[in-house]
């Protein structure tokens, strides 16, 4: 390609949000943003250092002393400007995540609207959850926590920013956000948007850089209160071990490895292409992708066909094409990730049913692996016990219901899971017996009044509705 039509394509970013403007960043370091189908640069941003973070948590706590104090009703109000003005953006921040991203059209606006929908649901459930209760000589009131320093992931950007930012507005907190340095393109359009929901000065601040300098000061500053972190387990842990120095609350949504239990009554034609979904979702980039299938011995037979043509509607490639089911890997580090895992379960003896390594033909050029189905899985083998996040499914075979129950559960992560099955009662009775954050039970299906978060290595503490607000109020009581 020849150097100055690709100059032409690369926008520019050198500043931050902070307190209520654009601010030219301190930090002189800058990374090249690059576009996963093709692995051209399109983008070149400002890496924030600790001294803009460092402004930013100023901001967030001179603007704490009034917004700490605002009522119910001004909350409310702040939440519908954010809803109006982040609504007025869909298409395009449904656009930027399909350019900087490789997120798939149909998914990619799922995800957006599900961000512009997180502000109305913290409204709702900021209505319905008491602040103030009082008995005999005794009252309670949810403060807000103070400055809060939200962290988030590469894989929905959008969906992350909002979600964190209504629950901690409808709390009355400010906010100091890092999204990830994956996620530039897509947070500028954002950091537009809720620019013009016209928030008081310093209530939202935005500094982009690394997660080692700019997440590690906010993890590190007296200053901040609470983390709320979207990521990785490693991540997760180095925070938590972190935060404690400060004795701040931390909530963390981090990995899964989510079973999906077909049981022997399901109806293939609908549970074949439910499970594929869970499996792909966002490419297979999804903290809650059903990536291992329990599937009963006596229709493995019948269900590997079925996953075979089935397939078939899981095309790889252009994001944009709104016929596509999986699009590229964020990065060459993601893609080479996942390569490795496919090799790992080769050599470990599983079966490639579809798939396999390399990219798919005719997509040499970005980010592209195969959807990948592997048959006679050990749920002890790396595949199935390691979060891969990418298109790699893993069926594992099983004899009774108790034994599929018993697989699921055996998993460092408890995030997600799903039941496939005719009878509703016996698939509640499974439901019930899942050690996960969630449960979905015969489609992937949201409310986003029910919390959000995992058991176990899957993390800390619950996002969505009155659980993610109350992780974002500390009760106090007073006592005649
Ligand atoms: P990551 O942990 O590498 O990065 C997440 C964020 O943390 C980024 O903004 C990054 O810059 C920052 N960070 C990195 N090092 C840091 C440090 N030392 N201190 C503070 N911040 C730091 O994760 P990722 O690769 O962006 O995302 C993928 C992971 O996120 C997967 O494990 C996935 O399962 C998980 N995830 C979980 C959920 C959920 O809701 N549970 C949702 C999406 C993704």
């Amino acid at each position: 390609m020849n150097t100055s039509a690709q100059e032409e394509t690369v926008q520019t970013i050198t500043t931050h949000y902070i307190d209520g403007a654009l601010v030219k960043s301190h930090g002189r370091e800058a990374m090249n943003v690059i576009r996963p189908t093709d692995g051209k640069v399109i983008g070149r941003v400002a890496l924030g250092d600790e001294e803009d973070t460092r402004l930013a948590i100023a901001a967030a706590k001179r603007a704490f002393a009034s917004f700490g104090r605002t009522t119910k009703e001004e909350r409310s109000r702040y939440l519908r400007q954010l809803h109006t003005a982040v609504s007025a953006r869909i298409d395009d921040l449904t656009a930027v995540m399909i350019e900087e991203y490789g997120g798939v059209a149909r998914f990619a606006r799922l995800l957006v609207e599900s961000g512009v929908n997180a502000f109305a649901a913290a409204d709702k459930a900021l209505q319905e959850l008491p602040l103030r209760e009082s008995w005999g000589k005794t009252t309670v009131t949810l403060e807000p926590v103070g400055v809060a320093g939200l962290i988030t992931a590469w894989n929905a950007n959008a969906l992350f920013i909002c979600l964190k930012l209504a629950s901690a507005i409808a709390a009355g907190c400010t906010v100091v956000l890092k999204p990830s340095e994956f996620s530039s393109l897509q947070t500028r359009v954002m950091v537009e948007a809720l620019n013009a929901a016209e928030l008081p000065k310093g209530v939202f601040n935005v500094v982009t850089g690394l997660g080692t300098v700019v997440g590690a000061e906010l993890v590190r500053n007296p200053d901040v209160a609470k983390i709320s972190f979207t990521g990785s387990v490693a991540v997760g842990e180095a925070i938590m071990r972190d935060a404690a120095a400060t004795m701040k609350r931390v909530t963390l949504e981090l990995g899964g490895k989510s079973p999906t239990i077909l049981l022997d009554d399901a109806a293939l034609d609908k549970a074949i292409p439910t499970a594929l979904t869970l499996a792909f979702l966002n490419s297979g980039q999804a903290c809650a992708a059903g990536t291992r299938l329990l599937v009963p011995k006596s229709r493995l037979d019948e269900v590997k066909r079925a996953i075979r043509d089935e397939m078939r509607a899981f095309t790889v490639g252009n994001p944009a094409d709104p016929n596509t089911m999986v699009g590229p890997m964020v990065s060459q580090k993601q893609y080479e990730r996942v390569e490795s895992y496919i090799r790992k379960g080769i050599e470990e003896g599983a079966e490639v049913l579809v798939g396999g390594e390399g990219h798919p033909k005719g997509l040499e050029a970005g980010y592209f692996v195969k959807p990948t189905v592997f048959v006679n899985v050990k749920n002890d083998m790396t595949i199935a016990q390691e979060e891969i996040f990418g298109p790699v499914l893993c069926v594992i075979a099983y004899d009774a219901e108790e034994e599929a129950i018993r697989i699921a559960n055996d998993s460092k992560y408890g995030l997600h899971s799903a039941v496939l099955g005719s009878d509703i009662v016996r698939a509640r009775r499974v439901a019930f017996q899942l050690r996960a954050g969630r449960v979905v039970i015969n489609n992937m299906t949201d409310d986003p009044q029910a919390p959000w978060g995992g058991f176990k290595y899957s993390g800390v503490g619950r996002e969505y509705g009155k659980y993610g607000i109350e992780a974002f109020l500390e009760p106090k009581a007073i006592l005649e």
